[in-house]
């Protein structure tokens, strides 16, 4: 019972979903969930049910998320203004369900949605939409085209380039010297 004590003191910024009785039900028997699917793929399948479905998922899901904190602080892309080193790797993107676009989950971390892109592959996303869909996904968040615009990186260096005056007369960005 000493998990329940470690949880109550992780529950000091969720007050919306400490309210609602299905949440704190889920919270506080998570670990018995997972100890109830090793038994029933051991039922179900045997001990090789019982490796690929609780073994080797956790581990590659283990990797892949520890990654998300190294490799997508590394390698890949930045589009949006977070002063920080996250970046969009289009690998993790689709090894993490969407999660690899890190720069803009950095950027708008109250989004649900992480590829912002069509092309930005974010399987997590397309189940939200789909259980938006049913009904039973509602108020999700997305960022504004205002609120982009903010944090658009492209707009900060423009910004920076008029200042310094680098900036031809026809609009385009000349090399800074
Ligand atoms: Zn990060």
């Amino acid at each position: 019972m000493l998990f329940l004590l470690h949880y109550e003191g992780r529950l000091n910024n969720v007050g919306d979903l400490k309210k609602k009785p299905y949440y704190i039900f889920l919270h506080y028997t998570y670990p018995f969930h997972s100890v109830a699917l090793g038994v029933l793929l051991y039922v179900v399948g045997g001990l090789p049910f019982l490796v690929w479905g609780m073994a080797i998922r956790m581990v590659y899901m283990v990797h892949v998320t520890f990654s998300i904190n190294s490799i997508c602080h590394t390698w890949g892309t930045q589009v949006w203004d977070t002063g920080d080193s996250s970046r969009n790797n289009w690998l993790f993107g689709l090894l993490a369900h969407g999660e690899g676009w890190h720069n803009n989950h950095h950027a708008f971390d109250y989004s649900a949605r992480q590829g912002l892109e069509w092309w930005q592959i974010d399987t997590t996303w397309y189940l939200i939409r789909f259980l938006q869909a049913l009904g039973l996904a509602t108020e999700v968040k997305l960022p504004t085209e205002a609120q982009k615009k903010r944090k658009a990186l492209y707009n900060k260096v423009i910004n920076k380039k008029e200042k310094l005056g680098t900036v031809g007369n026809n609009g385009k960005l000349q090399a800074v010297k």
